[in-house]
């Protein structure tokens, strides 16, 4: 009976001690998992500090950049040219594509309702679009406040619908110097622009393309090519009916080579040639 009783003491202090040992094992590889994850922690923040530091020291260069950058086009070092095509898309845009392809040079775009499946191929080619008007109707679009933005928002929707794009660049139909809408209406639609984070661009150079169908092309080189001014806006019109500034365009992007502009298109943070000033946009 006592021999019984301590082979069963002895087998419940073999299965004690499995059991404790089993405890500090599972303990114990816990203990090394969480000390594994703490040093995998440890190294994981080193490196998010190590590339924080990298992003700063980029942003600050990138910042030095910038203000070199702007010094140099205060000082006149860098002459910008931004080509605009109003009114498209239209049959002769393929044509004006391929000539800036050509040249390796891109422009902007401030297109209207029509041909909208040629949005996407100027944005794919690396050109800008701005938003011009989706009617063109200026007795539509300047009979008041309202009816301005339903047509701004209808061409804004309508490019988003086909590439995505959420646009803020827009021009007004006519400029922002026409003479259609009232001077009150103007100053209504520009304060709501600024509210709303659309920035409008005129042009400091006027090809004169829109003074008639078929300008003759030395006439639109002479006004279409301006180095006066070191960020030059040139206005001109991609329609059916602008068969010649198809015909000029070769020569008009030449004479701005050869006077050492660079081609860019007009981003948000372009300089803003405007007739009329915008207030700087608050939010
Ligand atoms: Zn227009």
């Amino acid at each position: 009976m006592k021999k019984g009783l301590s082979i069963i003491g002895f087998l419940i202090a073999c299965a004690g001690f499995v059991y404790s040992g089993l405890n500090i094992y599972g303990s114990t590889s816990k203990i090394a998992q969480s000390s594994s994850l703490k040093g995998n922690i440890k190294k994981l923040n080193k490196e998010k500090e190590t590339k924080q530091k990298q992003l700063t020291e980029i942003a600050k260069k990138e910042e030095v950049v910038k203000g070199k950058y702007e010094q140099m086009k205060k000082e006149g070092k860098i002459k910008i040219v931004h080509l605009t095509f109003d009114d498209g898309p239209s049959n002769n845009t393929d044509k004006i594509l391929e000539i800036l392809k050509r040249n390796n040079v891109k422009a902007t775009f401030f297109v209207i309702g029509h041909n909208q499946d040629q949005y996407k191929k100027i944005l794919d080619a690396g050109h800008a679009i701005g938003l011009h008007s989706y009617t063109h109707d200026y007795k539509y679009v300047y009979a008041n406040e309202h009816n301005f933005f339903e047509d701004l928002y209808r061409l804004h929707d309508a490019v988003k619908a086909k590439t995505g794009k959420d646009i803020r660049i827009t021009r007004f139909p006519g400029g922002s110097s026409n003479a259609i809408a009232s001077k009150a209406l103007k100053q209504q639609i520009i304060t709501r622009m600024a509210r709303e984070g659309y920035i409008y661009h005129d042009w400091n150079c006027d090809s004169t393309d829109a003074s008639g169908n078929g300008v003759p092309v030395p006439k639109l080189i002479k006004y279409g090519i301006c180095t006066n001014h070191p960020e030059i806006d040139v206005l001109m019109h991609d329609t059916n009916a602008k068969g010649t500034t198809v015909q000029a365009l070769q020569t008009i992007i030449d004479g701005y080579k050869k006077a050492g502009y660079s081609f860019e298109v007009i981003t948000t943070s372009s300089e803003k040639i405007q007739h009329v000033k915008q207030p700087e946009i608050k939010h």
